[in-house]
């Protein structure tokens, strides 16, 4: 016979309650005892939704850890990198704390990344969220308006992550957020446009709101919000925030306060000054409220990260060493019509020396490798029993013919 089945908690039956919730160990729940719990958790300030599981939790990586992958990547840039992983760390242990009952309460740790263009602050930020196997969307600072005025609302960064996320909320909940382009939206931006908000403020002000945490209501399909549409609530309390700016001439307001405040004016902050780079390191609140970035939201970003210029060691390295260098994809290529393809170490000093002169970092490197190999990828297809194809200093240059060694023909 079939044993009749009662809630564990209060001895209903099934056929006097709307649900029975079966546990994993025998043991039942009905509606009704399920509701009172979670009245007695809001009154002690606490959610179910909270405790129940994640469809889709962060890994609770170690900052060793999440370096290390982040090495396969980016090239250099050690001080972000350790700064990101640490931030990273507490940002998803905070998280998983959430889940229990504490009396300090772990502040979110959004990061700024500083530094020139070209340098990997986007590539790091991708990295992250590949990593962490979290949902991750990019928006560009400078397209964000003030709700009301021409341009992108605030609001829809998160439609997007939402759609990363495949519409999963909760997975959007614990997601990445990077924010570029954030020095352009400062009160001293020179690019400010008649259609935006003057000031740049109010967008910063929107992006406030969600940095710290908000209830959104988002339509989900984007655009305006209109009565039709039904709308998506995200909460953006867990959500990790990455913005990142060049912040261009930052260094000079970095150099006026070091001297203002120096008053013997001693000679490690004299070598400093000389170095754009050492001087971008000591970057404090200060300076990015100088910059034009108001203070509420630098209180939001509590964890900062310069990056520095790549010297030509390093957009050499950008080449051919990480994971999916360029110089790899371009073998991979080749190596599909069974050619083998060497550059020799000359061609690739040549290719980061036109690179520089771009001014864009290590992201000319590939607009020159492609300018590079475009005539020999439209030729050497239609080339029979080719082998090798070498290319020297003088393809790079003088756009020469590359070398080609075709294969012995077999008697
Ligand atoms: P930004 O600092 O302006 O955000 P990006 O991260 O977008 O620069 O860099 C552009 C491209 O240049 C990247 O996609 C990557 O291919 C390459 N790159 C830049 N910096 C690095 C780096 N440190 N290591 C490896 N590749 C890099």
């Amino acid at each position: 016979m079939k044993k009749k089945l009662d809630c564990s908690f209060c001895g209903r039956e099934q056929k006097e309650v709307e649900m029975l919730i079966a546990g994993p160990t025998g043991a039942h729940i009905c509606d009704i005892c399920a509701t009172s719990a979670n009245q007695i958790l809001e009154e002690q300030g606490l959610t179910l939704s909270e405790f129940l599981p994640k469809t889709k939790t962060a890994k609770l990586v170690k900052p060793h850890k999440i370096k290390e992958y982040l090495d396969q990547y980016i090239i250099g840039q050690d001080r972000a990198k350790k700064a990101i992983s640490v931030s990273v760390y507490n940002h998803y242990k905070r998280l998983n704390n959430i889940m229990g009952k504490n009396d300090v309460e772990l502040e979110k740790s959004n990061i700024l990344l500083l530094g020139p263009t070209g340098t990997g602050k986007t590539l790091l930020a991708r990295s992250l969220a590949t990593f962490l196997e979290v949902p991750f969307t990019i928006a560009d600072a400078t397209v964000l308006t003030e709700a009301g005025y021409v341009g992108e609302d605030v609001e829809n960064i998160l439609v997007r992550l939402l759609q990363n996320a495949e519409y999963d909320v909760s997975a959007a909940e614990r997601g990445i957020i990077f924010i570029d382009e954030i020095d352009k939206i400062s009160r001293r931006s020179a690019n400010a446009s008649i259609t935006r908000d003057v000031s740049g403020e109010g967008v910063q002000q929107g992006l406030l709101k969600i940095l710290e945490g908000t209830e959104a209501q988002v339509p989900p399909k984007g655009g305006r919000k209109h009565p039709e549409q039904p709308l998506v609530k995200i909460n953006t309390r867990n959500i990790l925030f990455i913005v990142s700016g060049a912040f261009e001439g930052m260094e000079k307001l970095i150099s006026k306060r070091l001297t203002q405040k120096s008053i013997g004016f001693n000679a490690d902050i004299a070598s400093k000054i000389e170095n754009k780079g050492e001087l971008l390191k000591l970057v404090e609140a200060d300076d990015l409220l100088s910059y034009g970035l108001i203070p509420e939201l630098i209180g939001r970003l509590p964890s900062v990260a310069t990056f520095e210029e790549l010297d030509d060691v390093a957009l050499k390295s950008i080449l051919t060493e990480p994971k999916n260098a360029i110089v790899k994809q371009f073998h991979k290529l080749f190596e599909i019509e069974g050619i083998k393809l060497e550059f020799t170490n000359s061609a690739l000093l040549s290719i980061v020396e036109k690179a520089k002169k771009s001014g864009t970092g290590a992201r000319g490197l590939r607009r020159v490798m492609e300018t590079v190999m475009l005539e020999i990828m439209y030729e050497i297809p239609s080339k029979k029993n080719v082998e090798k194809v070498i290319i020297s200093k003088e393809v790079v240059v003088n756009q020469a013919e590359p070398k080609v060694i075709y294969r012995k023909k077999s008697a």
